[in-house]
């Protein structure tokens, strides 16, 4: 099953992806983790997509492209991927091309901005109070329009995310189970 997740900075994608993942026997991608460790690594493209990442700002579809190419290639998703943090904008969506289920972690911005000022993951663009208001400007604006392309085509559900780990957990669950009942279990 190819799935992707949406929803604001904070939302909860990097708790429950990987929980999603693991149910399916599939893959787990964060572009974020994945641009975040090019950056750490200093190679030319990290060099590249830092200034973006500490502005919170979207980085360039070309070097994310490369990135999301690069992890999908080589047949490790052959038969499926939770995507976290992709596609974030219409065009990505497009470049992606046909997925099965788009989960969407709704959240009220005020609890995204108290999980995000509380987050400790010592990331940069979590310390700056501008940059969060930047990145959650950044996902009604760019990222939010997906919802209604995907509701278009009938992919998505939405999950009420302010709710502790384990409900949201187990809304995804029988999401997953509305949408593919237990063939992959
Ligand atoms: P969050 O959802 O909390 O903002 P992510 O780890 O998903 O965290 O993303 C962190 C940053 O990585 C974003 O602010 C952006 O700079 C960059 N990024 C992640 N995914 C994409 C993408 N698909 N396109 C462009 N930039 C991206």
């Amino acid at each position: 099953m190819r799935i992707v997740l949406l929803g604001a900075p904070g939302s909860g994608k990097g708790t429950q992806g990987p929980r999603l993942a693991e149910r399916l026997g599939v893959p787990y991608l964060s572009t974020g983790e994945l641009l975040r460790a090019e950056a750490a690594a200093a190679t030319d493209l990290g060099a590249r997509v830092a200034p973006y990442l500490e502005e919170g700002e979207l980085v360039p579809d070309d070097l994310t492209l490369e990135v999301v190419d690069r992890a999908l290639a080589g047949g490790a998703a052959a038969d499926g991927f939770v995507l976290d943090g992709f596609p974030r904008t219409l065009a990505q969506a497009e470049r992606l091309g046909d997925v099965d289920l788009v989960l969407h972690l709704a959240l009220p911005d005020d609890v995204a901005r108290r999980r995000l000022a509380d987050r400790d993951e010592g990331r940069a663009d979590d310390a700056d109070p501008e940059v969060i208001e930047h990145r959650l400007r950044v996902y009604h604006d760019q990222t939010a329009p997906l919802l209604g392309h995907y509701d278009e085509r009938g992919t998505l559900v939405t999950v009420d995310a302010d709710r502790s780990p384990a409900e949201v957990t187990a809304a995804l669950d029988a999401a997953l189970d509305a949408a593919a009942p237990r063939a992959t279990d």
